[in-house]
C-alpha cells in the first residue's frame, strides 16, 4: 500500500506570515490537495521569545485569510522537548552519538584557530571517541551526532536535483544543547518522522540543513521524506525582498487591498508555471501542480503584475463574492470601521450591490474600491476635492439649479431616464454634454472622477441626488 501524502508547513513565529512562507504554505497545501493527503501545521516556536501569542496568532490569522487550511491542531515543536531529548539519548544508547564535555571556552578555541588556518569552523570530535569515565566533574554534556567523516550525502531533490555534501564539511552537530533544549536539526527531524511527514516542501535555504538532517535519518534509521527546496523570491530588480518590494506579511496584502484568490494565484506563479497560463481558478492549481515545473532560478516579486491580477479578480468575482471579500478588508483598512457600520445600516447593502457592477470595473484593489463607492455613504453637505471644487463655479450652480426641476419631474428614476433627461436639457442649454455631466458628478459625489454618472443616480434614489444637486446649485 502506498503511504498517504502528508505535507507540512513548520514556520518559525516572527509576527507576521512573510510572502515567501506564504508561498511555501500554498505549495504545501496545493501539493497536499492534490494528491488526496494532508497538510499539517507545526509552529517552530523553540525561540521562547520569539513566541509569543500574537506572533503565533498572526501565523494563522495570514494563513486562514489566505485559504490555507491544514489538518489537525496545530502542533507546537516546544512542546514536544522531551521527546527530542529521548531521541538524542536513544542515539547515545545506540552508539550513534556521544556525550561532549567541551567547555565554551575550548569551542571559541576550536574555532578560531581553524579561521585562522583558513579553515572552515568545525568541532573536531575530540569527545567522538572518549569514555564517559573521563568526563570532566561539573560540566553539563552536550550531546552530538557521530557523523560519518568520509564519504558523501546524497540529497534527491525534487527540485534541485542531485545535491552532494561531502561528510567533511558536516561536522558532529550538537542534537541536545547541554541545558538539555534540542537544537532546531534534531527537532525537525523528529517532529517531520512523528508527524509521518511524507513531503517537505520548503525554501532553498534549508538546502545544507537538509544534508545534516538527513544524517540525523541515516543514524536512526528512518525514512527520508521527498524533499523539495524552492528557490527563493527577490525584488523586482534580482536583489533580495526588501519591505519596498513586497516582503510584507500577509495582514499587510490584505490591508492593502488584496484578495485571497488573487495572493494564491500570484503567489503560486511565483516560481510555478504551468505553460503559458498565468490565471488559475485554485481548483486547477491544485489538479497541476507539481514539483517539475519549479523553476530553479529566484522568482521575482512584481507589485505591478500582482495588483493587475487582483484587478482581473475583482472585476470577474461575483458581487456578493466581492462584497464579502470587501467585510473581511473592511476592519483593516482606514476609515473601514465606519463603511462597514454604514454597510449594517437599512438599504445600504442593497446600494452597494447595485452600485458594485459599476465599481468593479475599474478598481484594482479593495481600497480603490473603497475610494471609489465613497460617494455612496459620503455625508451632505458633501466635502469636495479640488477637482470638483473647479468644477463647481458660479456657472456651473446656477446651470445645475436650472437642471434640477427636470430631474424632479421625472416619474421614473434609473439610468435611462435621467440620461435621457440630461441630454434633452444640454440641447435646450445647447451645451455639450461633458458640460452638464461634469459638474453634476463633482456635486453628486463631490470628486472630479467617478463611476458613470446616470449609474450614480440611479443608484443614489431621486430623493438623496436632488439634495445633493440643491447643496450645489445657486
Ligand atoms: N522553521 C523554519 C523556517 O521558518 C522552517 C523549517 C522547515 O521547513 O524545515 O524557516
Amino acid at each position: 500500500m502506498t503511504k498517504s501524502i502528508v505535507t507540512r508547513f513548520a514556520p518559525s513565529p516572527t509576527g507576521y506570515l512573510h510572502i515567501g512562507g506564504a508561498r511555501t504554505a500554498l505549495f504545501s497545501w496545493l501539493y497536499a490537495k492534490g494528491h488526496g493527503g494532508k497538510m499539517l501545521l507545526r509552529i517552530e516556536d523553540t525561540d521562547r521569545a520569539r513566541s509569543t501569542d500574537e506572533a503565533v496568532g498572526a501565523l494563522i490569522d495570514g494563513l486562514e485569510w489566505l485559504g490555507l487550511n491544514w489538518d489537525g491542531e496545530p502542533i507546537s515543536q516546544f512542546a514536544r522537548a522531551e521527546r527530542h531529548k529521548e531521541v538524542a539519548e536513544a542515539l547515545v544508547a545506540a552508539g550513534k552519538a556521544y556525550y561532549c564535555y567541551a567547555t565554551p571556552e575550548e569551542l571559541t578555541e576550536m574555532r578560531e584557530k581553524a579561521m585562522a588556518e583558513g579553515r572552515p569552523p568545525r568541532y573536531d570530535g575530540r569527545w567522538r571517541d572518549r569514555d564517559a569515565s573521563e568526563a570532566p566533574e561539573g560540566v553539563a554534556p552536550a550531546i552530538r551526532l557521530k557523523a560519518p567523516v568520509e564519504g558523501e550525502t546524497i540529497i534527491e531533490d525534487k527540485v534541485q536535483g542531485t545535491i552532494k555534501f561531502p561528510n567533511k564539511d558536516l561536522d558532529d552537530l550538537v542534537l541536545l544543547r547541554s541545558d538539555g533544549t534540542p537544537t532546531y536539526m534534531l527537532a525537525v527531524v523528529v517532529d517531520d518522522h512523528d508527524m509521518e511527514v511524507t513531503h517537505i516542501i520548503r525554501g532553498d535555504d534549508h538546502l545544507t540543513n537538509a544534508a545534516r538532517q538527513a544524517l540525523i535519518y541515516a543514524a536512526l534509521d528512518w525514512d527520508i521524506p521527498v524533499m523539495a527546496h524552492i528557490p527563493l523570491i527577490y525584488g523586482p530588480d534580482g536583489k533580495k525582498l526588501s519591505k519596498r518590494h513586497g516582503a510584507l506579511g500577509a495582514e499587510q496584502y490584505r490591508a492593502m487591498g488584496y484578495l485571497p484568490a488573487a495572493m494564491r494565484n500570484y503567489l503560486a506563479r511565483l516560481g510555478w508555471s504551468h505553460g503559458d497560463e498565468e490565471i488559475f481558478s485554485t481548483d486547477q492549481m491544485i489538479e497541476w501542480f507539481d514539483f517539475d515545473a519549479i523553476g530553479k532560478s529566484p522568482s521575482r516579486f512584481d507589485f505591478v503584475k500582482l495588483e493587475n491580477l487582483n484587478g482581473h479578480y475583482m472585476r470577474t468575482s461575483a458581487d456578493e463574492e466581492l462584497l464579502d471579500a470587501f467585510k473581511v478588508y473592511l476592519p483593516h483598512a482606514e476609515g473601514g470601521a465606519d463603511v462597514l457600520a454604514w454597510l449594517g445600516e437599512g438599504d445600504n447593502e442593497k446600494m452597494f450591490l447595485a452600485a458594485l457592477p459599476g465599481l468593479k470595473e475599474r478598481a484594482k484593489t479593495l481600497v480603490e474600491l473603497q475610494e471609489s463607492a465613497r460617494y455612496l455613504w459620503a455625508q451632505r453637505p458633501l466635502d469636495l476635492d479640488e477637482k470638483a471644487t473647479k468644477l463647481l463655479d458660479d456657472a456651473s450652480k446656477a446651470m445645475l439649479g436650472r437642471l434640477l426641476p427636470n430631474f424632479e419631474a421625472l416619474e421614473e428614476w434609473t439610468a435611462e431616464s435621467t440620461d435621457a433627461a440630461v441630454r434633452t436639457f444640454a440641447e435646450a442649454e445647447e451645451l455639450k454634454l461633458g458640460k452638464v455631466a461634469q459638474p453634476l458628478r463633482a456635486a453628486l459625489t463631490g470628486r472630479g472622477t467617478s463611476p458613470g454618472i446616470f449609474d450614480v443616480l440611479e443608484v443614489l434614489g431621486k430623493a438623496e441626488s436632488i439634495a445633493r444637486i440643491a447643496d450645489q446649485s445657486a
